[in-house]
């Protein structure tokens, strides 16, 4: 049965959606059936992973507030084994349109249900908030990935995000899990990386993965050429780090 991540953390900029791109891609390198969903709208995962999108015709908007169905939605294979929700500006005003509908929590998990089984992993990218987009993330999640910025302010806002995660999983969602949480942007050339990472080791009661992402050019580069990591630069640091973690995600579900 599919594995669904939801990839979050409220603070902008962490690093979510080149972990969500990347991952997500390096899974399907990997051989595993991927969906992403792009719950952001921004958008940024869409264009990373090729899609353009100003111009594409059905998008997650659609499908939530009932305009359009997930066959309509969906791009098959945009890159190979990852098949891709995609997501536009437009996403940004579903949260009032749904303001009056009941189980508004729901509407993204009713839509996955029908197709997760036929994905080894469902990874999603959420916005930096903790709107209903996020928390229709993480109902429908069986876990939530949370990257984390190597940097001062680290932890700041962490435990909101924990208790966010403990909130829907009491109300929403039993199921729903904290995967782990993986540093980013990691730069070996100063202390402060070095320092947040053992601080954070020390302080955190989550699963942290062994494998840290490297600050890396080519990781930055890579979405304005609308295609991931590990065929931007497959042998770059990052397209390397990026397929690590995709071995630790899954050594963890078997
Ligand atoms: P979020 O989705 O949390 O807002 P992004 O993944 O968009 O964060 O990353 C924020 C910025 O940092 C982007 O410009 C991205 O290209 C860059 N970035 C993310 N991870 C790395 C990394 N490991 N090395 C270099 N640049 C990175
Ligand atoms: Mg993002």
């Amino acid at each position: 049965m599919g594995r669904i991540i939801a990839i979050a953390n409220q603070k902008g900029g962490v690093g979510k959606t080149t972990t969500a791109i990347n991952l997500a891609a390096s899974l399907a390198e990997k051989g595993k059936k991927v969906l992403a969903i792009d719950m952001d709208p921004q958008g940024n995962m869409t264009s990373g992973l090729g899609i353009e999108k100003e111009t594409v015709n059905n998008t997650v908007y659609d499908l939530i507030i009932g305009n359009a169905n997930l066959d309509e939605v969906i791009q098959i294979e945009a890159i190979e084994n990852l098949d891709v929700l995609p997501t536009n500006i437009d996403l940004s005003a579903a949260e009032i349109e749904l303001i009056d509908v009941p189980n508004k929590e729901y509407i993204l998990k009713t839509h996955i249900d029908g197709v997760k089984d036929n994905y080894d992993y469902v990874i999603i990218d959420c916005p930096p908030s903790l709107s209903m987009l996020t928390i229709n993330a993480m109902t429908t999640a069986s876990s939530v990935l949370v990257p984390i910025q190597c940097e001062y302010y680290a932890l700041e806002g962490l435990s909101q995000l924990i208790h966010t995660v403990e909130l829907v999983r009491d109300r929403l969602n039993s199921e729903l899990e904290i995967e782990g949480v993986v540093f980013t942007m990691f730069d070996a050339r100063t202390n402060l990386s070095l320092q947040v990472v053992e601080n954070v080791r020390e302080n955190l009661d989550q699963n942290i993965y062994d494998t840290v992402i490297p600050r890396n050019i080519r990781l930055a580069e890579a979405p304005s050429y609308g295609i991931p990591i590990n065929q931007y630069d497959s042998s770059s640091t990052g397209a390397n780090s990026y397929r690590k973690l995709a071995e630790e995600v899954i050594s963890r579900s078997a």
